[in-house]
């Protein structure tokens, strides 16, 4: 009976979980392939504002994969996949590396943001790849932002803390990332240096902006940050009601598809030569 039951099982969930363990096992492949052949893997840069929206003050990068045909594969399935097989590790330090190329170029006062998943503190030396890779590049640590998530503080032990610490004592800046998601978001936020706190896009989304509420919680989230020193940058603006409120609110910074779409390095680059931005070369 139990056999039977289990036959009846597989016969009903084999196939697409054979398809979807396939994805995985594709991804996987198409991203060891594209570390050896330098090619599938590549940065988009999202435009971060500052001063009331009025300058650009800094990119975030973003890692993008594309498959041999050309198709898109979002972040938020092949991260995963990188950070489960361990090639997360490897993929964090190509990105670096490309990044700190890409950024170098542009004027001195721009920073640029890279994002790092919990596992390259766990299993990478971050603390020396970032040394060695801004050595590298002859990179100013000081426009070097590093996004962190809830998930790596939640986990977290003494080890994470000395590695922050470590990196903060280069001169490299702290953001944590997606701030508002997790769960024991306020708990530890005293215990950790963070130089800036993003906060997530979900809270923007779905809220009404007329709610004096709504207005409360965010203007307190701010002050909040403010008391403990941080920078506060709002993601996933998209109207310019949002953008007026969180800037009424007092958000330092501003990222979103209203103001900037994540672009090609070239487009960057591009863009710096039209829009105002912090210390305009010339
Ligand atoms: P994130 O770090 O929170 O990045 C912001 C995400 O929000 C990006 O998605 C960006 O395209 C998107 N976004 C920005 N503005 C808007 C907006 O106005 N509306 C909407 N709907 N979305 C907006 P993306 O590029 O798909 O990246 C997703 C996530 O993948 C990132 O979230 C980050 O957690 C992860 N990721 C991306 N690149 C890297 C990387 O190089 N390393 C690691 N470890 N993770 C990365
Ligand atoms: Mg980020
Ligand atoms: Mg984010
Ligand atoms: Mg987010």
């Amino acid at each position: 009976q139990a056999k039977a039951n289990g036959r009846a099982q597989l016969v009903m969930y084999s196939p697409e979980m054979g398809s979807a363990q396939d994805r995985r096992r594709a991804i996987e492949a198409m991203l060891r392939d594209a570390l050896a052949s330098d090619s599938g893997l590549f940065v988009e840069y999202q435009p971060i504002f500052g001063n009331k929206a009025a300058e650009i003050v800094g990119f975030e990068a973003l890692l993008r994969l594309r498959s041999q045909r050309g198709n898109p594969i979002s972040p938020a399935e092949f991260i995963p996949i990188a950070e489960d097989s361990g090639l997360i590790v490897q993929i964090g330090e190509w990105t670096l590396t490309k990044v700190l190329k890409t950024a170098r170029d542009w004027p001195e006062d721009l920073f640029v943001a890279v994002n790092l998943s919990a596992v390259q503190f766990k299993d990478g030396n971050i603390v020396e790849m970032v040394r060695d890779r801004l050595f590298e590049a002859a990179f100013d640590p000081a426009r070097l932002e590093l996004e962190v998530t809830e998930s790596l503080i939640l986990e977290s032990d003494e080890d994470v803390k000395e590695q922050l610490a470590a990196l903060k004592a280069m001169g490299v800046s702290i953001a944590l990332d997606d701030f508002g998601t997790g769960y024991s978001s306020l708990g530890y936020l005293w215990k950790y240096q963070f130089d800036k706190l993003k906060l997530d896009r979900a809270f923007l989304e779905g809220f009404n902006f007329a709610s004096d509420k709504y207005r409360q919680v965010i203007s307190t989230i701010v002050e909040l940050g403010q008391n403990l020193g941080m920078e506060l940058t709002a993601e996933g603006v998209e109207t310019p009601q949002q953008l007026s409120m969180l800037a009424e609110i007092g958000f330092d910074q501003f990222q979103g598809f209203l103001l900037g779409r994540p672009m090609s390095a070239d487009a960057a680059a591009a863009l710096l030569t039209t829009e105002p931005h912090r210390k305009a070369a010339g």
